[in-house]
């Protein structure tokens, strides 16, 4: 375990990871400087931060230069000239997970998911199980909870769960995973990376310092990822939802080893989420799971907000919200969901995918397009001819005429393909709003 006490720390970036980093720090005897460009007045809890941290706001210094480690917040772009100089200076460059690797007891296992969907869902369940298990498991990363912020340092924590983005993966340098999962590579973020070849490099880091004992977990059905298998080093298995892998589906059992786990009355739905279960259970099985408690736990698992989330059915017609689908692929998987063909609500902010891979997909399994935000105009051009579609400027006319149009028994699935940035805060303010506008359509 590092000693914090004699390392001295810059954090660049005072988001949650940036600040549970530092708290994590000042617990363990350290101090921390922190810089973020924003101004103070956009800070949240700057006048407590200024009492806790040196901190400075509304500008990068030299003084960051004045440290060994300088943990640096996933949000940051790689080319910030102060990173370069850093670099130029010796400091050593890492992100708050890496950190957490090593601050964590030596007694804690880490499971560690990354992909480019699934992951929230495959992790949650993975804690979820764990604790049914009976296991003292923490959940954190990617999904809003910072990893530092649970006392990893003391021992009694059997396992450490991990969301991983491609982000804070760019960021580790001797993290070691126990058990490491890629669910699916497909294209997302391509604003931010070069291309494909640059993100799956990225998001193989998730595997870089695993030893021959550890679980390296891989899609068969995902052809990208097939191609970069020879960077695996450890104990590879594979889940499909096509071929009889390590794992695989029979009707409605899900086959490991002999195990038959039935996933009949489990709460999750779809393809992509018999995809995400087997991930999960693949990644317990080093640990002698029985199959009752994967049953249990799958029947009790409460899917998560904003992922193909019911809402209400009104008029006999029901309405999903899957603001989470910010890609291509999760609304691929959306539209395969559903029994019948739906109507779907696309737009937003985007992030530089060809949406026209979804042509052949929404012919078969969509009725109708609603568009709306920045990526109307583009995703119009993308669709057109193929079924009906209507531009919105804002989602309150676009609900009520998908009210006046949807029949009983049809379903209405906010699918958009693409992030809220253009006119929301998060995915979640835009479920939200949405889910707050489909419940005044019922009185
Ligand atoms: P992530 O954390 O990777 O964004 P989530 O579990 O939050 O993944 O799901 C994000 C979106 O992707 C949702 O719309 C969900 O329905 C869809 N999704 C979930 N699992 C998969 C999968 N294995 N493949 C494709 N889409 C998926």
């Amino acid at each position: 375990m590092i000693d914090v006490t004699k390392t001295k720390f810059s954090i660049l970036g005072s988001a949650r990871s940036g600040i549970a980093a530092a708290y994590k720090i000042k617990e363990m005897g350290g101090s921390a400087f922190i810089s973020d460009y924003k101004p103070e007045s956009e800070i949240t809890n700057a006048a407590k931060l200024k009492l806790d941290f040196e901190c400075e706001f509304g500008r990068h210094t030299k003084r960051i230069l004045d440290c060994n480690i300088l943990i640096v917040s996933p949000g940051i772009p790689s080319n910030l000239p102060i990173l370069e100089q850093a670099k130029q200076s010796g400091i050593e460059i890492i992100g708050e997970i890496e950190f957490a690797y090593r601050i964590k007891a030596s007694d804690s296992k880490i499971i560690a998911i990354t992909g480019s969907n699934g992951k929230s869902t495959t992790v949650s369940l993975i804690h979820h199980i764990l604790r049914i298990a009976g296991y003292n498991s923490v959940l954190g990363g990617n999904i809003g909870v910072a990893a530092t912020s649970f006392p990893l340092q003391n021992l009694g924590i059997d396992f450490i769960v991990l969301e991983l983005s491609s982000f804070q993966l760019e960021l580790i340098k001797h993290f070691r995973a126990d058990v490491a999962a890629i669910l699916n590579i497909t294209p997302d973020h391509l604003n931010r990376y070069a291309g494909m070849n640059d993100y799956a490099d990225a998001k193989f880091n998730i595997f870089l310092n695993q030893k021959a004992d550890d679980l390296a977990i891989l899609n068969a059905d995902d052809e990208f990822t097939n191609n970069y298998e020879y960077k695996v080093n450890s104990q590879l298995k594979h889940f499909s939802l096509k071929q009889k892998t390590d794992i695989f589906l029979d009707a409605n059992n899900i086959i490991i080893d002999d195990q038959k786990i039935s996933i009949k009355n489990t709460t999750l739905k779809g393809p992509h989420n018999s995809a995400n279960i087997m991930a999960a259970i693949l990644a317990l099985s080093p640990f002698q799971i029985p199959q009752e408690t994967f049953e249990k736990a799958l029947n009790t698992f409460q899917p998560l907000a904003h992922r193909l989330e019911f809402i209400a059915k009104i008029n006999g017609v029901a309405y999903y919200n899957d603001s989470k689908a910010t890609n291509t692929d999760s609304v691929k998987y959306a539209l395969q969901s559903f029994e019948k063909p739906i109507r779907i609500i696309m737009g937003g902010a985007g992030k530089g995918e060809d949406y026209s891979v979804l042509n052949k997909y929404l012919k078969k399994h969509a009725k109708k397009i609603y568009l709306i935000g920045d990526t109307r105009f583009e995703m119009e051009k993308a669709f057109a001819d193929i079924i009906p579609l209507e531009l919105f400027e804002n989602y309150q006319s676009m609900i009520e005429k998908i009210h006046s149009e949807a029949e009983a028994g049809e379903s209405v699935v906010l699918c958009p393909a693409c992030t809220s940035y253009d006119m929301f805060k998060n995915f979640e303010e835009r479920g939200n709003y949405f889910k707050k506008l489909v419940m005044e359509l019922s009185r």
